[in-house]
C-alpha cells in the first residue's frame, strides 16, 4: 500500500544526490568562493545507495533520479544506473546534469539503462555562460548534448533558470535549440533555495510572463498533456513544439509533491526547503535491514507536512532564505549537496 502523509501525499519520487561536488560554479547555486565540502568517509558507496533504494521501493517509490552536485563525477556512476536499472520496482530511472562530462559518458548510461536524461542549459552564448557558471565549458555541453542524441535519449530534457537581465532575451534562442534535437525546453522560476544568495523577487520571471512572450512571438500557447505529480507544466506552439515551465516560485506545486531527497552522506530530506533531516546513513551503518529502514520512512513520510516554497511565498517581505554563513554550517542545506 502507497505511504501517503498527512496531505494524501504519496513517496513515489526519490532524488538522490550522488556527490556534493561540481564541476560548475553557477550563480544560482554556488555562488561563493568557498565551500564546506561533505567528508569522503561519509559518501554512500553503491552497495549502499542500492541498498536504500530497496528500502524506498518497498514503501511506494518507483520513480528515481541521479542528481548531484554534477552526478558525472562520480566515478564509474554507469554502474550504478546499471544495478538501480535492475530492479523491476523502478519504472522510470532519469538523471540530471550539467552536460559537460557527456560526450564520454552519454553511450556508457544508455547501456547501462538509464530511461532518461535531463541537461542544465541557461545560455547558448559562451561569454553569457563563463558569466553564470564561472567556467569556460559551453562547448563541452553541447558537444555533450550531441553525444545524448546520438545514444539514443530521446526526447531529451533541456533545463533552463531563467534570471530576468541575465539570460530572459533567450527564451526563443533555446526553444529554437531544442528543435533542432528534439528536445523539450523546460524553463525554471529562480528559487531562492540553498545556495541562491543573491536571489530577489525581482529576478524571478513568473511563468505567467514567459507564456505571454511566447504567445506574442510565436502566436499561440496552448497547454499540453501532463502528470498530475510532475512539477513542469506542459505547454505546446502552433507547430507542435512542447515546452515546459516549472512555476516553483509563483506557483508552486506542493500540493501534488511525491519527492523526497537523499544526499549522497546519507540525509533524507522531505521537502527542498526543510532544515532537518533524517540521517539514514547512521541507521544503515548501524546494522539497520531493509524492513527496520523501510518502517522509519513509512514512519517518518506519515507525518510529513512539509509545503515550503507555498509557505514561502506567502511571506510579504522575501529575500534570499540562507546566508553564506548559514550555508557554511551545515552543508546539506545547499542546492548541489541536496540534489536540486
Ligand atoms: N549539476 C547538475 C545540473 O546542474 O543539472 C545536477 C544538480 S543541479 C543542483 C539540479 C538542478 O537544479 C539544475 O537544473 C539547476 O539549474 C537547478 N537549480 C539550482 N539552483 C537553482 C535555483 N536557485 N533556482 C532554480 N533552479 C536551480
Ligand atoms: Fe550548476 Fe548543477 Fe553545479 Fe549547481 S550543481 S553549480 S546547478 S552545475
Ligand atoms: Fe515539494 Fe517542498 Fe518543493 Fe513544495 S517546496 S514542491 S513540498 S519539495
Amino acid at each position: 500500500m502507497a505511504t501517503v502523509d498527512t496531505f494524501a501525499r504519496p513517496l513515489r519520487n526519490l532524488r538522490i544526490s550522488v556527490t556534493d561536488r561540481c564541476n560548475l560554479r553557477c550563480s544560482y547555486c554556488m555562488p561563493e568562493e568557498n565551500y564546506v565540502w561533505l567528508p569522503r568517509r561519509d559518501i554512500l558507496d553503491f552497495e549502499e545507495i542500492a541498498l536504500l533504494v530497496d528500502c524506498f521501493t518497498e514503501v511506494g517509490v518507483d520513480k528515481v533520479r541521479i542528481t548531484g552536485g554534477e552526478p558525472l563525477l562520480r566515478q564509474h556512476l554507469d554502474r550504478l544506473v546499471a544495478m538501480l536499472a535492475a530492479k523491476p520496482a523502478i519504472r522510470d530511472l532519469a538523471l540530471t546534469t550539467n552536460g559537460i562530462l557527456l560526450t564520454e559518458q552519454a553511450s556508457r548510461l544508455a547501456a547501462a539503462g538509464l530511461h532518461r536524461l535531463t541537461v542544465s542549459l541557461d545560455t547558448l552564448r559562451a561569454d553569457r555562460f563563463r558569466e553564470i557558471t564561472r567556467r569556460d565549458a559551453l562547448p563541452s555541453v553541447l558537444e555533450g548534448i550531441a553525444a545524448a542524441d546520438a545514444a539514443g535519449f530521446r526526447p531529451l530534457k533541456i533545463d533552463t533558470v531563467v534570471m530576468r537581465g541575465v539570460n530572459d532575451d533567450e527564451i526563443f534562442d533555446l526553444i529554437e535549440f531544442g528543435k533542432r534535437y528534439g528536445a523539450e525546453v523546460r524553463f525554471i522560476e529562480y528559487m531562492d533555495v540553498g545556495g541562491a544568495t543573491r536571489w530577489s523577487r525581482e529576478r524571478v520571471v513568473a511563468r505567467d510572463e514567459l507564456i505571454d512572450v511566447l504567445r506574442r512571438r510565436y502566436g499561440g500557447v496552448e497547454p499540453a498533456s501532463k502528470d498530475p505529480s510532475a512539477p513542469a507544466d506542459r505547454f505546446a506552439l502552433p507547430d507542435g513544439t512542447a515546452f515546459g515551465i516549472i512555476a516553483s516560485t509563483t506557483q508552486p506545486f506542493c500540493s501534488a509533491c511525491d519527492r523526497a531527497r537523499l544526499t549522497a552522506d546519507g540525509m533524507w530530506y522531505l521537502c527542498l526547503y526543510a532544515r532537518l533531516g533524517t540521517d539514514l546513513r547512521a541507521l544503515l551503518r548501524g546494522g539497520a535491514g531493509r524492513e527496520q529502514i523501510a518502517e522509519r520512512l513509512r514512519a517518518i513520510w506519515g507525518g510529513r507536512d512539509d509545503r515550503g516554497a507555498e509557505r514561502r511565498l506567502a511571506e510579504r517581505e522575501r529575500e534570499a532564505l540562507l546566508s553564506p554563513d548559514q550555508l557554511r554550517s551545515d552543508p546539506h542545506l545547499e542546492m548541489h549537496t541536496r540534489g536540486g
